[in-house]
């Protein structure tokens, strides 16, 4: 049963409260914590001594207070789809104006036009529709560097996984990444093109990465970065 022990609040982050939860589960051996937007959340067994906790979330309160900052200036840089948000786009931003007319992007500014529904809907279509036929000539290009017929690839609407290669040989790749800038992009179509010779991370698989990718990584590491910004929507 979920009980809340500790008052609240707990913590202050830039003059915020820290919203915290306390979750005993009779499964638990040990403590955890987890911080996100909603706030700290315990997890304990049922019998463990309040002093214990508080003696716990005291000895880790810089990691607290540190993941916490982290996730406010996270939400803080989310994109919210509004007229004038601006959007991550292949690595640069667009503007986005809502209009009446067909949904189109010229130059900097794309006009969309959702309908009688809604933003974020009509925005991920748009995204959506625009992805295969991007990632399309970058998976050949990957392929016939590597020597391997053409996959069949799809889109993906995965929460965290940018990329798929599935043992059958075909190639699944997160829409959203067409917001990542190109190097991003293409390291992770190489990463999975590179599983069509070799089905897991081993020593040959990585050798084959670095020959279709050099900057590996390096793309790798700015997408562990600002993957978040491109889960906006
Ligand atoms: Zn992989």
């Amino acid at each position: 049963m979920n009980q809340p022990a500790l008052p609240q609040p707990l913590l202050t982050c830039a003059g915020q409260a820290l919203p915290y939860r306390l979750v005993r589960s009779p499964r638990r051996r040990t403590i955890g914590l987890k911080i996100d937007e909603q706030g700290l959340t315990v997890f304990a067994p049922p019998n463990l001594p309040g002093a214990q906790l508080e003696t716990l979330i005291q000895t880790r309160a810089a990691w607290i207070r540190t993941k916490w900052t982290e996730c406010c200036q996270k939400s803080a840089l989310r994109v919210v789809p509004r007229e004038g948000a601006l959007l991550p786009y292949l690595g640069r931003t667009v503007r986005l104006s809502l209009d009446s007319g067909p949904t189109h992007l010229e130059g900097e500014v794309l006009y969309l036009n959702p309908g009688r529904g809604d933003i974020t809907v009509a925005l991920q279509r748009w995204y959506q529709a625009q992805a295969l036929p991007f990632f399309l000539p970058r998976v050949a290009h990957y392929a016939g560097q590597l020597g391997v017929p053409l996959p069949a690839v799809a889109l993906s609407n995965a929460r965290r996984r940018w990329g798929s290669c599935h043992a059958r040989g075909m190639i699944r790749l997160n829409w959203r990444l067409l917001k990542a800038s190109l190097a991003e992009m293409d390291y992770v179509i190489a990463h999975e093109v590179a599983h069509l010779r070799h089905m897991n991370h081993g020593p040959t698989f990585r050798e084959t990465l670095q020959c279709l990718y050099p900057n590996h990584a390096e793309a790798h590491r700015t997408l562990r970065e600002r993957g978040f910004l491109y889960h906006a929507f």
